[in-house]
């Protein structure tokens, strides 16, 4: 690559055939590249990494909408500098220019901050290279006898994560290890946390920011590299992390506490099949003890997600997965007490909510004129017993203060 490429003096300089970080560099070649500014930065370059991975988280990020993908990369969100994606399969770029901007970040010549975003987790290529193979790989380098040899995403990791200003593992196999790491593996898959080790820390500090899911939702990702980057701006406080490195505005809650179908759970009333309405507990959610926003964010522009649309939770979130909540679709079995617990309940409350319910469904002014003006509405009037009930409950409700009107039944007699 040569060096009138990075001695730019205007856009009419501009080599477009030149690798993008190239082109960001004689664009900008004004900006002071001697060290890291914290902000205001115009750009920022990310490198995606995929390593024992689906592409999954890709295609997940891909599908974000708060912020979308493509507000990130056209720099168009006001106080947020531009991305530069470096990604295997979304880049434009291929080839010895793809792999050059992975290059000028390692030898710290991008003059802007950095950003590692890893999908997949990190194999363990000492067991590939026993037989002269490898599991993940970007681009080739050449060795002393000529041959060409892959390098492991691993390796990138490795060496750009030092210098970066902060490295993601992005999804569940990054975070934690996930299911390459499974029981029985055979690939000597690890987390992205674990390869860089306890001491890791990036050039600004920071820990590896784990963002799991499987896929993971893809709004979490671009939010969380949303706040990073006002961070890096300066226009942002450092996004608060919980202990395990999880954006803590993000995993804090529980599946269950954020279901549409908690209130089944309350009422203790559960699905025996899927397909069913009611609680999934018994069909196999472990949704109570598991940390993430599925069911309050959705999958895809708030629509879609696991119990959302009849699927279980089989903790996809957690360190614990895969091997921890197997096997899947058998009741977990800290639901023997907790749902009984609610079904015991349940079976006296759900009644009473019932009689509530059917009195609040009458307007006030039925019960004052004793006439239901209206093709609705003309159904059979409800027991003694329930009214009984229902007066106490009145009385209960308006202790201490004023009935604004009659009720529909005990003030009006409405037949
Ligand atoms: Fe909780 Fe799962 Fe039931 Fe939803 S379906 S209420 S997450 S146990």
């Amino acid at each position: 690559m040569s060096e009138e490429r990075l001695e730019p003096s205007s856009a009419t300089q501009i080599d477009w055939f030149a690798s993008s970080t190239d082109r960001e560099r004689q664009l900008r070649a004004e900006r002071e590249q001697s060290k890291l500014p914290l902000g205001p930065l115009d750009v920022v370059h990310v490198f995606w990494l995929a390593g024992m991975s689906c592409d999954g988280c890709s295609i997940a990020v891909l599908g974000a909408t708060s912020p979308p993908i493509e507000q990130l990369l056209s720099g168009s969100i006001p106080g947020a500098p531009k991305i530069v994606l470096h990604h295997p399969v979304l880049s434009v770029e291929a080839g010895k220019a793809f792999v050059r901007n992975f290059e000028m970040a390692e030898r710290n010549e991008l003059g802007v901050p950095y950003v590692v975003a890893f999908e997949g987790s990190v194999a363990d290529e000492r067991l590939a290279a026993q037989s002269g193979g490898y599991w993940s790989a970007l681009g080739a380098e050449e060795q002393e006898d000529g041959s060409h040899r892959p390098i492991p995403t691993a390796d990138w990791l490795g060496r750009l994560a030092p210098n970066a200003a902060a490295v993601l593992a992005v999804g569940t196999c990054a975070t934690w290890g996930g299911v390459p790491a499974a029981a029985g593996n055979p690939t000597g898959s690890m987390s992205v946390m674990d390869y860089l080790g306890s001491d890791y820390r990036s050039s600004y500090g920071l820990p590896v920011v784990n963002l799991p899911g499987c896929s993971p939702i893809g709004d979490n990702i671009t939010e969380t590299v949303m706040t990073i980057l006002l961070f890096l701006q300066g226009l942002g406080p450092l996004p608060e992390f919980d202990e395990l490195g999880r954006p803590a505005w993000l995993f804090q809650s529980t599946v269950h506490q954020q279901c549409g179908r908690a209130g089944f759970y309350e009422e203790g009333t559960f699905a025996e099949h899927y397909g069913e309405k009611e609680c999934l507990v018994e069909v196999g959610c472990w949704g109570p003890v598991v940390q993430c926003n599925i069911t309050a964010r959705g999958a895809i522009n708030h629509m879609g997600g696991c119990m959302n649309t009849g699927g279980i939770c089989i903790g996809c979130t957690m360190p614990g997965f895969p091997d921890r909540f197997a096997p899947f679709y058998k009741t977990p079995p800290g639901s023997t007490l907790s749902s009984n617990s609610s079904r015991l309940v349940g079976s006296f409350i759900r009644p009473l909510r019932r009689i509530t319910q059917e009195f609040q469904n009458r307007e006030p002014g039925w019960g004052a004129t004793k006439d239901v003006p209206s093709g609705w509405g003309h159904v059979k009037r409800p027991s003694v017993a329930k009214r009984v009930v229902h007066a106490l409950y009145e009385r209960y409700q308006f202790l201490g203060s004023r009935k604004p009107g009659d009720s529909p039944y005990t003030g009006g007699g409405e037949s």
